[in-house]
């Protein structure tokens, strides 16, 4: 009997940065994440305030690098997505590279479009708990069910 693949749909929370978008790469950054199998569930371009990045960011407050984050992401407008897929989180690290783009691999994104940290254009939830509460940080229930009719 063939085995059926159990693995069941997870959900990742993506943003694509501000030097994302001031590098007019949404389309091409997007592009490469629907190739690999991502749906996108929800979407939307906001600009976070210096007190809304230093409440997603707030798990590396007092790292030193937390002024110059904090800063960055909310110097321009961000586009948050919830993406769809089989082990989307562990999926969607793997896609995205080290969070060095010097130290990432050729293949993915931020060795193809990053700068520097923090300038390395993409953000990817690095657990399925993390992801839920990232989702809800970003996307009301409302719009979360916008996809499901
Ligand atoms: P990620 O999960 O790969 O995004 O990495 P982290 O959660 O550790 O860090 C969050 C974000 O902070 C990174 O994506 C970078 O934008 C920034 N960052 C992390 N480490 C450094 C660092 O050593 N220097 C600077 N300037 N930024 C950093």
């Amino acid at each position: 009997m063939p085995k059926r693949n159990l693995m069941a749909l997870e959900q990742t929370l993506a943003i694509l940065k501000p030097d994302c978008v001031k590098k007019e790469l949404i389309g091409e950054v997007l592009k490469r994440i629907q190739d690999a199998g991502f749906s996108v569930n929800a979407l939307k371009m906001t600009r976070l305030s210096k007190q809304t990045a230093c409440g997603f960011y707030a798990v590396h407050e007092g790292k030193p690098f937390f002024e110059l984050l904090t800063d960055f992401m909310s110097s321009g407008s961000c586009v948050p997505i919830v993406l769809e897929k089989e082990n989307a989180v562990a999926d969607f690290r793997k896609l995205i590279g080290a969070t060095n783009p010097a130290e990432a691999e050729e293949g993915t994104i931020r060795k193809a479009f990053a700068d520097s940290p923090p300038h390395n254009i993409v953000h990817g939830s690095d657990s399925a708990e993390n992801a839920k509460k990232e989702i809800t940080f970003f996307f009301t229930q409302q719009e979360l069910l916008i996809n499901q009719g």
